[in-house]
Order: C-alpha cells, then sequence, then structure tokens
C-alpha cells in the first residue's frame, strides 16, 4: 500500500463540478489500495479577491489581519471536497493548517514551515479515511494564523509529503507537467518528461510560477519523490522531478525558457567611488526587508559610479523612497527607476559543458533589435533584464534559437 499527497491547485476546484471531479480521482486512487492525504487551494481567483477587499479597508494591509483573511479561501475548498468524497461513499476529514499542525515562524504572509505533527492525519488514515489539508497556511507558535507566501499549497503538499514520507507527492494542475517554457506564451512549448531538481529550482526562482520555489527546495533537500501531472486528464505521467540528470540521454544545452513580469530596476547614478557605497545603498535595502535580485555596479569613472539593482515590482515605490533618503547621505546625483522592465532567462544544466551559450543567447535577442540592460548568469543559467514590451518576443526567439520548439 503506497501513501500518496495530492496537491490541486486553483483552477483544479474551481467550482463544484470540478471539486466532484476531484473526488472522483481520489476516491480511485484510494480504492486502489492507497493512502491519501490532499491538499487543497481556494479556488481561482478567490485568494486575489480576499487582498482585494482586505485593502478595501486598510491600503497598506496589516500582515497579521491579511493572514487571517487569506487563509479562509482554502478552508472553503477542503470541507467542500470532504463533503464531495462523503457523498462518493468515501470517508474523509478536512484539516485546517492549524488543526494539523503545520507549525510555522511569525512572518505572516510568507511564513515558513518549521514543523509538521503528522498524528491527527495517521491516525485518520489508519481508519480509512482521506484526508483532506488546508494548503497554503499554518500557525505560529503563538496559535496565530499564517500563511505561506503565494502558490503556497505547492510547499504545503511537499512539507506534508516529507513529514510523512509518503511514496510520491502528485501536484494537479491545469497544464499536464513543466513544460520547456509557459505554454501560454509559446504554444509550441513542449512538454518535458522529467527535469533535474537543479533545473526546476532555476526555472522556480526565475518565474515560473507553476510550483513555488520553496516546495521544490523542500522536495529536494527531505528526497520527496515529486511529479506535476494535469487534473484534467486521466492519461500521462506529467513531469517528474528528478535528482540526477539521466547520464544515458544527450542532454539538451537549454531545457527551458522562464521569465518574470514581475521586477522592476533602480539606478543611482553619480554615487561617490569609495569603498562601503555598496553595502550603504543595499543595508538600507535589506533593512526595509526588501529582497534584491541582480546587482549591477558600473566602472566608476571622475571618482564617481553608477549603481543599479532589481527588485520585486510590488516593492518599487518602497525601494525608491529609500533611495532618495540614501541619495543624500551619500551625496550622488540622482535616483532614476524604471518599473516597466522584465527578465527573461535561459535553464540547462547541459550549459556547464557547452560554452558560447551566451553568446548565442545574445546574438538571438540583436537580431531581433532586442536591448539588453542587465544580465547575470550562473552556472546553469542566463538571465537578461529587458524593456517589458519584449517579454513575449524575446521568449519565443529564445525558445526556437535554442531548439525547444522540435
Ligand atoms: P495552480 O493553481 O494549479 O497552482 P498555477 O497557475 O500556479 O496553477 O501554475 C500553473 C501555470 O503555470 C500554468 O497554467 C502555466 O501557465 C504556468 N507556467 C509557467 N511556466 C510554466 C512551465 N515552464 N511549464 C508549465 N507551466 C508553466
Ligand atoms: N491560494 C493561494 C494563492 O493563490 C495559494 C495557492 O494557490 O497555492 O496564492
Ligand atoms: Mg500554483
Amino acid at each position: 500500500m503506497a501513501l500518496i499527497v495530492q496537491k490541486y491547485g486553483g483552477t483544479s476546484v474551481a467550482n463544484p463540478e470540478r471539486i466532484k471531479n476531484v473526488a472522483k480521482r481520489v476516491a480511485k486512487f484510494q480504492a486502489q489500495g492507497n493512502q491519501v492525504v490532499v491538499v487543497l487551494s481556494a479556488m481561482s481567483g478567490e485568494t486575489n479577491k480576499l487582498i482585494a477587499l482586505a485593502k478595501e479597508i486598510q491600503a497598506n494591509p496589516d500582515p497579521r489581519e491579511l493572514d487571517m483573511i487569506m487563509s479562509t479561501g482554502e478552508q472553503v475548498t477542503i470541507g467542500l471536497l470532504a463533503m464531495a468524497l462523503q457523498e462518493l461513499g468515501v470517508k474523509a476529514r478536512s484539516y485546517t493548517g492549524g488543526q494539523v499542525k503545520v507549525l510555522t515562524d511569525s512572518t505572516f504572509t510568507k511564513a515558513r514551515i518549521l514543523s509538521i505533527d503528522e498524528g491527527n492525519m495517521r491516525r485518520d488514515l489508519e481508519a480509512g479515511n482521506v484526508v483532506v489539508v488546508a494548503g497554503f497556511q499554518g500557525v505560529d507558535a503563538d496559535g496565530n494564523i499564517t500563511t505561506l507566501g503565494r502558490g503556497g499549497s505547492d510547499t504545503s503538499g511537499v512539507a506534508l509529503a516529507a513529514a510523512l514520507k509518503a511514496d510520491e507527492c502528485q501536484i494537479y494542475t491545469d497544464v499536464d507537467g513543466v513544460y520547456t517554457t509557459d505554454p501560454r506564451v509559446v504554444p509550441e512549448a513542449k512538454k518535458l518528461d522529467t527535469i533535474t531538481f537543479e533545473e526546476m529550482l532555476e526555472m522556480a526562482s526565475l518565474g515560473s510560477k507553476v510550483l513555488q520555489i520553496r516546495s521544490v527546495e523542500f522536495a529536494g533537500k527531505y528526497k520527496v519523490k515529486l511529479r506535476v501531472l494535469s487534473s484534467f486528464q486521466d492519461e500521462g505521467e506529467g513531469t517528474l522531478i528528478t535528482v540526477e540528470e539521466d547520464k544515458n540521454m544527450e542532454q539538451p544545452i537549454i531545457s527551458g525558457i522562464a521569465f518574470n513580469r514581475d521586477e522592476a530596476k533602480l539606478t543611482m547614478l553619480g554615487v561617490p567611488d569609495k569603498p562601503g557605497i555598496a553595502y550603504q545603498i543595499l543595508g538600507a535595502i535589506a533593512a526595509a526587508n526588501i529582497d534584491v535580485d541582480m546587482i549591477i555596479q558600473n566602472v566608476g569613472h571622475d571618482g564617481t559610479t553608477d549603481f543599479s539593482f532589481t527588485v520585486n515590482r510590488g516593492e518599487f515605490a518602497k525601494a525608491q523612497a529609500i533611495l532618495d533618503t540614501v541619495k543624500g547621505e551619500l551625496g550622488a546625483r540622482q535616483v532614476v527607476g524604471d518599473n516597466k522592465i522584465c527578465k527573461v532567462s535561459a535553464v540547462g544544466v547541459g550549459m556547464r559543458s557547452h560554452p558560447g551559450v551566451a553568446s548565442q543567447m545574445f546574438k538571438a535577442l540583436a537580431d531581433e533589435g532586442i536591448n539588453i540592460q542587465m544580465i547575470s548568469t550562473s552556472e546553469i543559467k542566463i538571465s537578461v533584464v529587458l524593456d517589458e514590451k519584449y517579454l513575449e518576443l524575446a521568449v519565443r526567439v529564445l525558445h526556437r534559437t535554442f531548439g525547444l520548439d522540435q
């Protein structure tokens, strides 16, 4: 008998009909002799609605109260699925994150899971129940409800699978696996049968929202067998996230193209070129809990230099206000910002053994007249910052350039 954790995303539980379909699939797995724990998201669009509602009262919602509100979306779907299972004659019980208990730290709206108590779940499974758990939420040591960041029910699913030492964690979504790039942008994108953890981590961190990055980190750390599948198809193996690259196969150089629209760039011009400026600028940004992504410091001349970095678009205004203050302290000339940028990245472990990938990428973009604003590389990825208007074109061109259409 296997123990399987199945996570269903928002579109898969968007209405009662779809919830009934999920119930049928879960019932089928249980009837095959498996123990099943189901983790659910809120109905699609629901979390956005709850956030908008909060913002009608408080423009900058208090994070603790926002978590109180956002966590309700998942509470609806778990109750409905438990009922749908009962209607099929399957014993089922739903639990909130707090009831399980999924213990997190107290970083409201982006809490981290510290531990999971599997006692209740085990007992229910032994008694023949399907256990249905609310994704995206936990509880801190003081009993406050917390949430795990947008897309966080992926992480709930994988963390539960790790805690239960499940045989497999299946992420059911509206695509039948991980593709070479978002199929909504490039219809020619191809489904991958397997992708390595390393590549999936890069893809997720660079904007491929098919899996929340923390879920991939968790799966890698606790060796959870992780698979992405469609909740709308009965056939298909989906995409398996694997620990190692397949040594028997000729690895493609590039496995996928990721992109992120959610970026903004800030530049401080005419900064006195002396030790400590990067610390003074980024220290102030870090103190405000703003994550910085790419960083560029230009070669100085005439005793001054320019310093640029990117942040999440939602934190653009806050970061700009901080830089305006720091500018005065440093005696810099000017702060300029641009929140109409995007980041496009090519990812592949095959890059390690193939030089020339970067130049191939830059040439392809140049041929289309696309100007590159910033570049950053690691062993297995190359990212460029571009004007937002080039996003779709750049993704399509790179997808073709690296032979991913075939
Ligand atoms: P869920 O609500 O099930 O969690 P998400 O919307 O979070 O679903 O994630 C699935 C979506 O991720 C797909 O519909 C697709 O548009 C998008 N996506 C982005 N990059 C990729 C990729 N490389 N492969 C597959 N899907 C991707
Ligand atoms: N409902 C939450 C969100 O929309 C969590 C999730 O869907 O994974 O972000
Ligand atoms: Mg998701």
